[in-house]
């Protein structure tokens, strides 16, 4: 199933080029999906996990914080109630009404705890009949305010933050007793709520972190360092915090993400909250989940990188040996159509030399007897027509010569050689054409070729056929160039170019096939196949460039030494 699936995937289009492209893509596709789908799944999860934890981490404490800070101030209430409540039990309603006495009971409670600021007698009618303290208020009727009315209804109360007749932020705590007599009369203190900011200073928060209490209608009941003074609304999200006390994380009227803790007070309708701006709650993840980033980004661009890198590779070696196939594969075609032609070829010359050898004995034979007969008078004419016949012969014979040479195999023989040497002689069999059509021959033969080994006579074949070749391709005064020189210090390349006539661009892909030939009968077609083979024996390589109409370049690849498989197997 998978190697179906690859396959789709990797050959889909093999044709041309693009089948390199689609299967680099698919390479890509394939390896980028392997390698990053475990890192960003590990990378996803991870996050998550590494979150919630902090999260609880952070909130839960935040929490706890709160809770504590409110027990702290239901401590402080709580006392400052039970102070009162002892007093209305202490003292009698008459007691109270001297004024003398409530001074005292004044004095001796600002020493002996803190935050009270005045204290006050009402009677059932909501009158303050005595009172202790810096305003002057007595006289007064609370009746109508809440505070008197919750006090009647639920014995003792505890008020929110209010300004009331002195216009001083201020709360109230108050207690109703009941005489035996059955009248009722309410003990009521106030409490400075600058000592609500002072027992939040002292809990230590932190410089970012805001706590304030509110009441359960939004009120700020203290100062808070972003959301207002004492008595202004607060303008965060209540129904969350009012709800019951809880940790979450919310979004404040300025847009900032934080983290909210509230805590619900029992004995007052108070709330207290700690607000934490989650860019200081949350330092350390944000500070990991850069690290994280950072890391994901860096592995993400290396992982990229190597597989772009491995893929071109890849594709490149994946490109080098499909062409070396292609390569192969026609030189192996080649090779055996050069041999079967061969093994032809050498059947025919075998059988068309003996007829050839009987034609040219009685050719012979009658040459002699016409040359011998003293009266025949066409003699003359019949003694040219037995040498046409014997040249057409001597002709027929060199081409079976040749086509038996082709296809015998001819032992080769290895010694070492000089390139130029050979060209030199190659040059001096031709000398008298070349000058005779005033050829002009340009040698470039480098001083430096390595030594190499390879068969004398038959490097010396090969020259001569391509510069008989360039030779016939010129016009008078043309020009032959020879140039000869190292590659790679492992093999000598020479290259002959000519500027005639050229290889038109449709035969050039034939020029190496046993007998084809563009000169007729004065071309056997032989002179580059027997080159050809040749330069495969000797593990030498042999290429053409031309432009028809400006000439053609071969060039011959000889190695060092030929490899002797390739000697042996011919
Ligand atoms: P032949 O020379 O007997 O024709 P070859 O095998 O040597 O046989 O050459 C085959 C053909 O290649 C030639 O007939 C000619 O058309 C072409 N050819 C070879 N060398 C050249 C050259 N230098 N310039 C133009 N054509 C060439």
């Amino acid at each position: 199933m998978f190697k179906k699936i690859t396959d789709t995937l990797f050959f889909l289009n093999t044709e041309g080029q693009d089948h390199y492209r689609v299967l680099r893509r698919n390479i890509i596709v394939i390896m980028l999906l392997i390698t990053m789908l475990p890192l960003v799944t590990m990378v996803v999860i991870n996050s998550f996990q590494y979150r919630s934890h902090l999260r609880n981490q952070i909130i839960e404490p935040l929490y706890a914080m709160a809770d504590k800070t409110k027990h702290s101030f239901e401590l402080f209430l709580d006392q400052r109630l039970a102070i009162i409540r002892f007093i209305s039990t202490t003292y009698n309603f008459k007691d109270l009404t001297s004024e003398q006495n409530i001074k005292k009971i004044l004095i001796s409670l600002k020493k002996e705890c803190c935050g009270f600021v005045d204290i006050g007698l009402i009677n059932g009618q909501g009158e303050l009949i005595s009172y202790a303290g810096p305003y002057s208020l007595l006289g007064k009727n609370y009746s109508e305010q809440i505070s008197f009315q919750e006090t009647q209804i639920k014995g003792q109360y505890i008020s929110n933050v209010f300004l009331g007749f002195r216009k001083y932020p201020h709360i109230v705590i108050a207690v109703q007793h009941l005489t035996e007599d059955g009248q009722t009369w309410i003990l009521r203190a106030t409490i400075d709520t600058d000592f609500f900011n002072t027992l939040i200073s002292s809990m230590g928060f932190s410089r970012q972190t805001d706590a304030f209490l509110i009441s359960k209608d939004g009120t700020l009941q203290t100062n808070s360092l972003y959301y207002g003074k004492t008595l202004e609304k607060c303008p965060l999200e209540l129904a969350k915090i009012t709800s019951r006390s809880n940790a979450f994380e919310g979004i404040d009227n300025k847009n900032r993400k934080i983290i909210i803790a509230s805590s619900t007070f029992s004995i007052a309708d108070y709330i207290l909250v700690i607000v934490q701006p989650q860019s200081v709650a949350l330092k350390s993840w944000y500070a990991l989940k850069t690290e994280m980033a950072i890391i994901f980004l860096t592995s993400l661009a290396l992982i990229v990188f190597a597989i772009l890198k491995m893929t071109s590779v890849l594709i490149k070696r994946i490109k080098t040996s499909d062409e070396h196939r292609e390569n192969v594969l026609t030189e192996l075609q080649h090779a055996q159509k050069l041999s079967s032609i061969g093994r032809l070829a050498a059947g025919v010359a075998h059988e068309i030399n003996n007829p050839l050898a009987i034609i040219n004995e009685k050719a012979g034979l009658m040459g002699d007897l016409i040359e011998f007969s003293k009266d025949f008078d066409k003699k003359a004419k019949f003694i040219n027509l037995t040498n046409a016949i014997l040249n057409s012969i001597d002709r027929c014979r060199k081409i079976t010569h040749r086509l038996l040479g082709f296809s015998k195999r001819i032992d080769v023989k290895i010694e070492p050689i000089h390139i130029n040497q050979i060209i030199h002689e190659v040059l001096d069999f031709i000398e008298k054409d070349i000058l005779y059509r005033k050829i002009d021959i340009k040698l470039i033969l480098s001083d430096s070729l390595i030594p190499i080994e390879s068969d004398h006579g038959q490097i010396q074949q090969i020259f001569l056929n391509l510069l008989t070749n360039a030779s016939a391709a010129l016009e008078d005064f043309g020009q032959i160039e020879i140039e000869t020189k190292n590659i790679n210090n492992d093999s000598i390349s020479v290259r002959i170019s000519d500027n005639g006539c050229g290889i038109p661009e449709d035969i050039i892909e034939n020029i190496f096939d046993p007998f084809f030939s563009t000169k007729k009968e004065k071309g056997t077609g032989l002179g580059l196949s027997i080159s050809y083979g040749i330069l495969k024996k000797l593990g030498g390589k042999i290429s053409v460039d031309s432009k028809p109409g400006k000439g053609a370049t071969f060039i011959v690849m000889l190695p060092q030494k030929p490899d002797e498989l390739e000697v042996l197997n011919g």
